[in-house]
């Protein structure tokens, strides 16, 4: 069955997923701020309308796909995205926000008389380009069922979650073990060079033992393990710092909100956020390894002797190894 879809922010994702629904047979009434963006989409058979606000007008469902919460419910509510739509239209947000924002979205969706549900992806955008997204939804279950077949051109797997928000949550608990992980597997390399042990013997060891995950088997940070990675064509993203920066900087502010006394998850957060504001800003997120080396270096040049503190039992492991308090 065609669907008419409004289709909001048609970007590096939104593009290739607005194109996905028009492939499919549905109609797609489209809109971006940026004209480039509303052509490119236009030349893939989205129909350019001249607002926002005129394409929901027609819409049984609306799909945005935008920077943040502040551009989804400044769209929702002053924007007038929610008042210009047909009576319990569906108001699908696939954009990565703010959890508390797409309650947020959620809720003036509908008391203005709305379905919602938020949908945010993983897959980047070459999973947009295939259509072998996944999506992760926070909703109602006739939401989530109204959603599933729209999704499902867009993407290859969609998991409901839970209530709303809870798409959201998945996605940035998902991306903060990502990050963490990728600091824990390019540590590890850093310490094995220290060590004399070959990139690729660790690889062989720890990719069929306990330390195998992602960020070690797909997106390795060394060149050389895995031929595919990142690492062999000079960082080239993949999954780019800043978006990496931008998912655990979201996490950090959840972990804020809910009290949850999470380390190494605002660790991350903040190694990530100084890494993708100066050498990772156009850098795979796995590039981190390099600013590790030099700060293992520095703890090296540092040594015990720098330390003023009084030495104890507890601290002993750490001085040996070299590193620093800060
Ligand atoms: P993008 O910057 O390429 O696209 C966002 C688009 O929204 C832009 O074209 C912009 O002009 C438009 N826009 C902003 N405000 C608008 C408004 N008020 N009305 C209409 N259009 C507006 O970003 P992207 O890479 O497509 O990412 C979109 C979302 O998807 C983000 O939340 C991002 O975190 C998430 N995401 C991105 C990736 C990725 O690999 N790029 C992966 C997963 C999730």
């Amino acid at each position: 069955m065609s669907t008419t879809v409004a289709f909001i922010g048609l970007g590096h994702m939104g593009g290739p997923m607005a194109a996905q629904l028009v492939r499919a047979g549905h109609r797609v009434i489209g809109f971006d701020l940026a004209p480039e963006a509303l052509a490119a989409a236009a030349a893939a058979g989205v129909e350019a309308a001249p607002s926002a606000v005129r394409a929901a007008a027609e819409a049984d469902v609306v799909i945005t796909m935008l920077p943040a919460g502040r551009h989804v419910l400044s769209l929702y509510q002053e924007e007038g995205l929610l008042a210009a739509a047909r009576p319990d239209t569906l108001f699908v947000d696939c954009s990565t926000i703010d959890v508390a924002d797409a309650r947020a979205a959620h809720a003036a969706a509908v008391a203005a008389g709305h379905r919602a549900l938020d949908a945010p992806v993983s897959g980047g955008v070459a999973g947009a380009e295939a259509a072998t997204l996944t999506f992760m939804a926070g909703g109602g279950g006739e939401e989530f069922a109204r959603a599933e077949p729209l999704l499902a051109v867009m993407g290859k797997k969609t998991v409901h979650c839970g209530a709303p928000g809870a798409g959201q949550a998945a996605k940035i608990c998902n991306n903060m073990i990502l990050g963490i992980s990728m600091i824990a597997v390019s540590e590890a390399f850093v310490l094995a060079e220290r060590l004399g042990l070959e990139h690729q013997a660790l690889y062989d060891v720890a990719s069929t033992a306990s330390g195998q995950c992602w960020a070690l088997t797909v997106n390795c940070p060394v060149p050389g393990p895995v031929p595919g990675s990142p690492a062999n064509r000079d960082y080239r993203p993949g999954f780019a710092a800043p978006l990496m920066a931008k998912d655990l900087g979201l996490a950090a502010n959840a972990l804020r909100a809910g009290n949850v006394d999470a380390p190494l998850g605002l660790k991350a957060a903040e190694l990530y956020a100084d890494f993708a504001a100066g050498e990772g800003r156009e850098l795979d997120f796995s590039a981190i390894v390099r600013t590790l080396r030099p700060a293992a270096e520095a703890g090296l040049r540092a040594g015990p002797d720098t330390h003023s503190h009084t030495h104890t039992d507890t601290d002993t492991d750490t001085e040996q190894n070299g590193t620093t308090a800060p």
